[in-house]
């Protein structure tokens, strides 16, 4: 029997959160002593049902909020501050962002990045500087999860993350400039000299990276569940498009040419789906990396592929707005937010045995 409807408000990202906190899905995600875990078919009918009715932004925001700032911040709120601000997100009552792309280096090369977590200070408190670019829900969030270096050089254990106010002194907040993702709140971050008590440097210092490649898995996952139903909306959508349009009294969807393609994406779509359903207790369970990388570049090529297809095959109405070629030009982050595809494959190469002898019967 398929699951009853979660009934999400047609509402903005906090309002969701509100409604999933009210109705006990929250507890029902996390359970009620949460570890960092979650339930993946319940976020998968999340995602589901919140992008049936929101924009992309909106469920981008709640994607980062739900997969991956919340259990983090569960794996490190020690003290009263980061205690304080984890209650407020499993009740619902708060957004939060997670800043790891750094204005000092590209995304894709994270060991580079300039923000600096100093914690010398014998006075109690900790300074940071630098700044971050990109975020999601940064002019929503009432906190975000701040990835620093306490420590010069690219060794994984130099990194630390840190809980800051978004009103703090010295964090400037600028929106990001783009038509795009409306609802995400996307912007920049600034930190001048922000000092705040050494309570929010979270988690033991030297295990921020280490903690994020955890729980980046578990991003990927949700990223992909996410693609999995916004291409097969993209993809009935125009489907339904097609059968409505005639070229010399034959509609186009029985076009020969047509029906392969529409074809095609639904057998891309299907082997994503089934890659998901098969490694999702690994990654959600286990936070298997390669299982993750390698979801995350098959979701990347999918959401390409089927997009670029739905947006031609829609013709000039593909440009209405709010029509395909928005949808497709916001689905392009499936290929570049969380790890562009170029890099997880890296990842994949570097594990191929391991790929290849999982695929032994
Ligand atoms: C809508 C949106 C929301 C985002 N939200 C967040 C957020 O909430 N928090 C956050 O921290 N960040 C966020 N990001 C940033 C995102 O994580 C980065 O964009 C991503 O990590 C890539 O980094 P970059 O943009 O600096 O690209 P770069 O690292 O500069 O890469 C540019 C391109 O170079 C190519 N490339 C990179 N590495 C390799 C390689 N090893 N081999 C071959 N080619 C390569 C790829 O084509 C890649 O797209 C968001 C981005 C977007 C667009």
């Amino acid at each position: 029997m398929p699951d009853r409807p979660l009934g999400l408000p047609a509402d903005d990202t906090a309002g969701i959160l509100k409604a999933l906190a009210a109705s006990g899905t929250l507890t029902e995600l996390y359970g009620r002593e949460p570890t960092g875990r979650l339930d993946p078919l319940l976020l998968r009918r999340i995602l589901t049902e919140a992008d049936a009715q929101s924009p992309t932004g909106t469920v981008l925001a709640l994607l980062v909020q739900l997969a991956s700032a919340t259990p983090l911040l569960t794996e490190m709120a020690d003290g009263p501050a980061a205690a304080h601000t984890l209650r407020a997100a499993l009740h619902g009552e708060e957004l939060l962002a997670l800043a790891a792309t750094d204005t000092a280096a590209p995304g894709s090369d994270l060991a580079a990045l300039g923000t600096t977590a100093d914690l010398s200070g014998t006075d109690g408190d900790m300074v940071l500087d630098g700044g971050k670019r990109w975020v999601t829900s940064a002019l929503t969030a009432g906190h975000a999860l701040v990835l620093a270096r306490h420590r010069p050089g690219r060794h994984f254990t130099s990194f630390t993350w840190v809980l800051v106010p978004l009103t703090a002194p010295g964090v400037t907040v600028q929106a990001a400039d783009t038509d795009l993702f409306d609802g995400a709140g996307l912007g920049h971050l600034r930190f001048h000299s922000v000092r705040l008590p050494r309570e929010h440097v979270l988690g033991r210092s030297g295990r921020g990276l280490a903690l994020f490649a955890r729980h980046l898995t578990v991003e990927r996952l949700a990223s992909a569940a996410w693609a999995v139903a916004l291409c097969r909306r993209a993809l009935a959508d125009t489907d339904r498009r097609l059968a409505d349009r005639s070229v010399d009294g034959t509609p186009l969807r029985r076009s020969s040419s047509v029906r392969q393609r529409l074809a095609d994406c639904a057998v891309r779509l299907s082997a994503l789906d089934a890659l998901w359903t098969q490694s999702a207790d690994r990654i959600a369970g286990h936070h298997d990396a390669t299982a993750a990388a390698t979801l995350k570049a098959l979701s990347g090529m999918t959401v390409e592929h089927v997009l670029t297809a739905c947006g031609h095959l829609q013709g000039a109405d593909g440009f209405d707005r709010g029509g395909a070629q928005r949808l497709r030009a916001e689905a392009a982050v499936f290929g570049i937010g969380g790890g562009a595809t170029e890099v997880v494959l890296d990842t994949v190469a570097e594990r191929l045995d391991q790929v290849l002898d999982r695929l032994t019967p």
